[in-house]
């Protein structure tokens, strides 16, 4: 399967692993939109956050267990988390990964 995260998963891709759980990983956004962009993903293969909740609800559980942490740790006063599911919404890679957002103030609604 030709997926970037699945190869970052695989070590065969590098990125900087801020969580390496058995389920799921954290690593920063290659361009980040935010002083704090970090994605957190499951290491299994599925397309988007609504599969995830049908096949491994556990996981996607920790994956905003590690964003609560992550966010813990950096200090943030307030974070923002978004999956994006489907083109039309942004989304360009299909492995399911949210999107732990921080370190400036949002607006809404989002672009
Ligand atoms: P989305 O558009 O919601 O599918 O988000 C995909 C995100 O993956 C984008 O914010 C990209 O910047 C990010 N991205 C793509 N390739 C890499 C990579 N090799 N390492 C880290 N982040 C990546």
């Amino acid at each position: 399967m030709n997926c970037i995260f699945c190869k970052i998963i695989a070590g065969e891709i590098p990125a900087k692993l801020l969580v390496d759980s058995n389920h799921v990983v954290a690593f920063p956004d290659l361009n980040p939109v935010a002083p704090t962009h970090i994605l957190i993903l499951p290491k299994r293969h599925v397309e988007n956050a609504a599969e995830l909740a049908e096949v491994d609800p556990d996981a996607l559980k920790e994956i905003f267990k590690v964003a609560k942490k992550l966010a813990g740790e950096l200090n943030l006063p307030g974070y923002r988390t978004v999956f994006n599911t489907g083109e039309a919404a942004g989304q360009s890679v299909f492995h399911a990964h949210l999107h732990l957002l921080g370190g400036r103030s949002f607006s809404w609604p989002p672009g």
